[in-house]
């Protein structure tokens, strides 16, 4: 393998980067902060001034960006899949909507281009550690391009159907990540106010049938996980404002596809309350702060 592409060095796309690089892979990287730009540099990514000179000598193309509208953006709007070499494998990591990655796939097609979506699950610390699962969607075939540099990044490779299902696959297990989120610190703040100690409650639950990865791994509650967003004032970790966008989107596949979804439509409006009070660049855990402050 000659050199990868990276677009979008923020923090996921940042550690994802660099785990290429310490695996021994050459690797390219682009973002439209400059901020992003530097760290990479720091560590030793090299950075292209811009994103026609990140595409040549490339043989994979990987895109770590925040929203639909930047992938858009970056692949149609900016016709970077005109500029692509054809033998170049391209890999969108991004949460975006699956119709949005269905269109993206499509021109990448009628480009003659091999696309795949691999939204991720594991948070920043899973990018930093490379522990990620990459949820895929995609031909068989793409995808088994697409598994010895997904898994220098990650731990699970795992297809969930044509191109777009990644994302659907995405969006069902962050709608229950934030059920589970605010189930969590609702039952922590009502074992607290009843005169548990958070650290009790915790592993109570824990080691009982409430038991779930947002107790088991991200703590809401401050001071019982030390590693844990919670107890960094809840800096850094997956945003609010992210969340809330993947329960968008969760909504509008429930809506387009008629299926009942109150509990995730009730915890859209949790963090939508939490963005309101200008909480949006917290981790997702500060849902907290709803139920005990
Ligand atoms: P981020 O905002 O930290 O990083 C995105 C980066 O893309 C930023 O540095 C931004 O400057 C850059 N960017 C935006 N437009 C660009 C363009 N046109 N060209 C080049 N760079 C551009 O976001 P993140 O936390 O790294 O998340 C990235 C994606 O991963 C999102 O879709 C998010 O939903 C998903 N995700 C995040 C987490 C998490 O814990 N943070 C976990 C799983 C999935």
């Amino acid at each position: 393998m000659r050199k990868i592409g990276f677009i979008g060095l923020g923090n996921m796309g940042g550690p994802m980067a660099l785990n290429l690089v310490s695996s021994g892979l050459s690797v390219i990287g682009y973002d439209v902060d400059e901020k992003a730009n530097l760290l990479a540099k720091e560590n030793k990514i090299e950075i292209a001034i811009d994103i026609d000179s990140l595409v040549k000598d490339i043989d994979v193309l990987i895109t770590m960006l925040p929203a639909s509208e930047h992938v858009t953006g970056v692949y149609l709007e900016e016709k970077l899949l005109e500029k692509l070499d054809k033998s170049i494998l391209v890999i969108d990591c991004s949460t975006i909507a699956p119709e949005v990655s269905i269109k993206v796939a499509s021109a990448a097609k009628d480009a003659g281009l091999s696309m795949i979506d691999a939204p991720v699950s594991g948070g920043v610390a899973g990018a930093h550690a490379g522990t990620l699962t990459f949820i895929t969607g995609g031909s068989v075939e793409n995808i088994k391009r697409a598994t010895p540099v997904l898994e220098k990044m990650g731990q699970q490779v795992l297809h969930a159907g044509d191109n777009g299902s990644g994302q659907i696959a995405k969006i069902c297990n962050n709608m229950l990540l934030a059920i589970h989120m605010c189930g969590t610190a609702e039952a922590i703040a009502l074992g607290v106010k009843n005169g548990l100690e958070p650290s009790v409650i915790s592993e109570i639950m824990r080691n009982s049938s409430g038991n779930n990865w947002s107790l088991d791994k991200y703590n809401p509650f401050p001071g019982v996980m030390p590693d844990a967003p919670s107890s960094n004032e809840y800096k850094g970790g997956f945003l609010n404002k992210l969340m809330l966008k993947d329960l968008g989107l969760a909504a509008q596949l429930s809506d387009a596809s008629n299926a009942e979804t109150p509990m995730g439509d009730k915890a859209r409006e949790l963090y939508e309350e939490l963005s309101g009070q200008g909480l949006g660049n917290l981790d997702f855990s500060s849902i907290q702060k709803k139920y005990y402050s």
